[in-house]
């Protein structure tokens, strides 16, 4: 008689049946379920979770450090943001992490976008275009105007930034883009108007928001 080949069950155990012993399930039941600290339940899709207690607690702390991004997380990251042409236009990098709340427009949206159900440790690249960043150039917002319109300026040079008002009467910074004798044009566009960002990041940090903070709509 050629050897009996061992059963099944013993060659491939269901973890489920094997856990599920009457002993095994009493150990659990005199353990406080870590959560809410009453004995858990021993239907049987869950006796799997009480067996190894440690496995479970080390699971349960995990979690609590990776917590997700969601509306009202107070979230730190480092950041290095570039243009299209690979030249980088700011970063975190040398300084404090950038800190913001989640949801309240603190930074561009399509960047908040990608923010969400990060944790901690997560690293990232994303592009955005202009319409999620700064928005698209507004041709109207860029004007020649007459070196007599800048109000006793004596040399007008590309760079310069003026305060200007829109023709609806907003506040806005315009930055002289050209000088040509007498006739200086001007853009009151953002800077980072019509600029596609390339953005790498590194999640450092999340937590909840104080409903203070909420209440603020920024990070204290
Ligand atoms: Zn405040």
């Amino acid at each position: 008689m050629g050897q009996m080949p061992l059963p099944a069950s013993a060659n491939h155990p269901s973890s489920l049946h094997e856990i599920g012993t009457a002993h095994d399930l009493s150990v659990a039941s005199s353990k406080p379920h870590p959560y809410n600290g009453r004995s858990h339940s021993l239907i049987p899709p869950f006796a799997f979770l009480s067996v190894s207690g440690k496995r479970y607690q080390t699971l349960s702390r995990n979690k609590r450090l990776l917590m997700k991004i969601a509306n009202h997380s107070v979230v730190e990251i480092n950041y290095t943001l570039k243009d299209a042409e690979g030249t980088v236009i700011d970063s975190s990098e040398g300084g404090q992490p950038l800190k913001y709340l989640q949801g309240v427009g603190n930074i561009i949206p399509g960047l908040e976008k990608e923010m969400l159900d990060k944790s901690a440790g997560d690293k990232f690249s994303v592009v955005i275009a202009p319409e999620e960043a700064y928005g698209p150039q507004n041709p109207e917002l860029i004007q020649t105007l007459p070196s007599s319109a800048f109000g006793g300026v004596e040399k007008l040079e590309v760079g310069m930034a003026f305060r200007a008002q829109s023709t609806e009467g907003h506040p806005i910074e315009v930055e002289i883009i050209d000088v040509d004798g007498d006739q200086v044009t001007i853009n009151g566009n953002h800077p980072l108007a019509g600029v596609e960002l390339h953005f790498e990041v590194e999640v450092v940090s999340v937590r909840e928001a104080t409903p203070e903070e909420i209440d603020h709509g920024h990070v204290h």
